[in-house]
């Protein structure tokens, strides 16, 4: 069989790894978007390299857009098979492709309003309707089960911690009466989330194929983090009356400090502010994992026995209308908000941003990976000067970062998930999903660690396994 790389091959987004048997049997590992990788980022989106309607089954690893955004333009070009994923990963990737689409086309219109008359019209990457199309080939897997896709095929899930619904994926798969075992991480997120149980043990696998956003470094903090949390906003709305702007994804990060905010008020430590979360769809995602309460690790459950709502809180309020997202501008009171996207690649947080940085009294506290190319990424590097909104503007306000409230592992994280397999038993580990000097560092200590046959694919790369 073969296994080739359609993207997140070394570089962080894109996620699609194709897998053909013998039988010509196609095997889609996750289909996800570029993002904001410059100019370049339409061309990639695309172009697939590969013909969707020759694709015979799509194993999605969770809802995040780099891993699901392009199930939509899948479809739409052909693919016409089965999409397996968690029950909440399915749940999740109906609320943000919807959101993804609503964009596409949002995007669209503004150019064709924009565009000359000898210019072509510009289609979204797909519409509303593409995704309902979508949505309809999803059939659900739960964690720890066998499921036999077809008398080759079995296909079995475990947590990987990252996100609500999160999976690695472990395929065995059946050739010419010899078995083969193909694990894919997915995302790995820490072994100690405030919300989720840490990603699970897993059997022996033949060839891995391993994420490595943080394969060289650590982010473990010294403080817990709503001590961190609490001591940033004490110090920027109390003693210095400004504001905290904090950039999170919607799904994870802002339902991690809801939780942690909610912890502090439970303990009346919160103090007496406006806190606010300006994203429509992190209200919908907070909802969507309230329905999931199966993923909330011992901790989280203990919390529930004493309050029943542990994303809410006093002071929070949840904003949905861009009128009201507009009015926190010219509102001077110290106040903490919260919005999409982490990276501060889009989204209402470049308006609050752009708002708030010129002034020494505001804190924007990064709360994730943030490519080093985007806003955020730029920020944490400690630019003092960042472009925005076809300006430039002096970099002001304070820039804190919580290292440690990353949905995904550090590299210590990474070998904890693979200590559970013997590497000499690993024939290949394929590193994915990383920036490549990253990838090479990682691949170092992963030498170290007993596995022999590391590769660093590139893009389009195929390999006979
Ligand atoms: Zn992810």
């Amino acid at each position: 069989m073969k296994i080739a790389f359609h993207g997140a091959a070394r570089a962080v987004t894109g996620s699609k790894h194709l897998i053909t048997l013998k039988n010509n049997t196609q095997i889609l590992l996750d289909c996800g978007m570029f993002q904001g990788m410059g100019e370049v980022t339409e061309k990639l989106n695309s172009y697939f390299g590969f013909e969707p309607s020759n694709i015979s089954f799509v194993i999605l690893s969770h809802a995040h857009i780099d891993h699901c955004g392009l199930l939509p333009r899948l479809v739409a070009g052909g693919f016409k098979g089965i999409i397996y994923a968690t029950p909440a990963t399915m749940d999740l990737t109906r609320i943000l492709l919807m959101d993804s689409a609503k964009i596409q086309e949002q995007d669209a219109a503004y150019m064709n309003r924009k565009r000359k008359e000898h210019e072509a019209v510009e289609k979204p990457l797909y519409t509303e309707d593409d995704v309902i199309k979508t949505l309809g080939l999803f059939k659900v897997v739960n964690y720890n089960e066998d499921f036999k896709i077809n008398e080759e095929l079995t296909l079995h899930f475990t947590d990987a911690g990252h996100i609500l619904g999160s999976a690695a994926v472990h395929l065995t798969i059946n050739e010419d009466d010899r078995f083969k075992r193909i694990t894919f991480s997915g995302d790995v997120g820490r072994y100690d989330d405030l919300l989720l149980k840490s990603p699970q043990r897993f059997d022996q696998s033949d060839y891995i194929i391993m994420e490595s956003t943080y394969g060289d470094s650590l982010h473990k903090d010294l403080d817990p983090i709503e001590d961190m949390l609490l001591n940033i906003i004490k110090n920027t709305c109390l003693v210095k009356k400004g504001k905290v702007i904090i950039p999170a994804f919607s799904v994870g990060r802002t339902q991690e400090l809801l939780y942690a905010l909610n912890g502090l008020s439970l303990k009346n430590e919160l103090p007496d502010l406006s806190i606010y979360v300006d994203s429509p769809l992190s209200i919908e995602a907070t909802e969507v994992l309230k329905n999931h309460p199966e993923v909330y690790n011992s901790e989280v459950k203990k919390v529930l026995k004493v309050d029943d709502d542990i994303f809410n809180f006093k002071g929070l309020k949840f904003i949905e209308s861009v009128e009201e997202s507009k009015s926190l501008n010219s509102d001077p009171r110290p106040c903490v908000i919260i919005s999409a996207s982490g990276m501060a690649e889009g989204g209402r947080i470049r308006h609050h941003i752009k708002n708030n940085i010129g002034n020494k009294k505001n804190t924007i506290l990064m709360v994730g990976y943030a490519e080093p190319n985007s806003l955020g990424g730029k920020l944490l590097a400690g630019d003092k000067s960042v472009y925005l909104f076809r300006e430039n503007y002096d970099v002001l306000a304070e820039v804190a970062s919580i290292k440690s409230m990353s949905a995904h592992g550090d590299y210590e994280d990474l070998l904890h998930f693979l200590a559970c397999q013997d590497p000499s038993k690993v024939k290949q580990l394929f590193l994915v999903h990383g920036e490549y000097e990253v990838q090479q560092n990682f691949a170092v200590k992963l030498k170290e660690q007993g596995f022999k046959h590391v590769s660093i694919p590139e893009y389009h790369q195929e390999y006979e396994i």
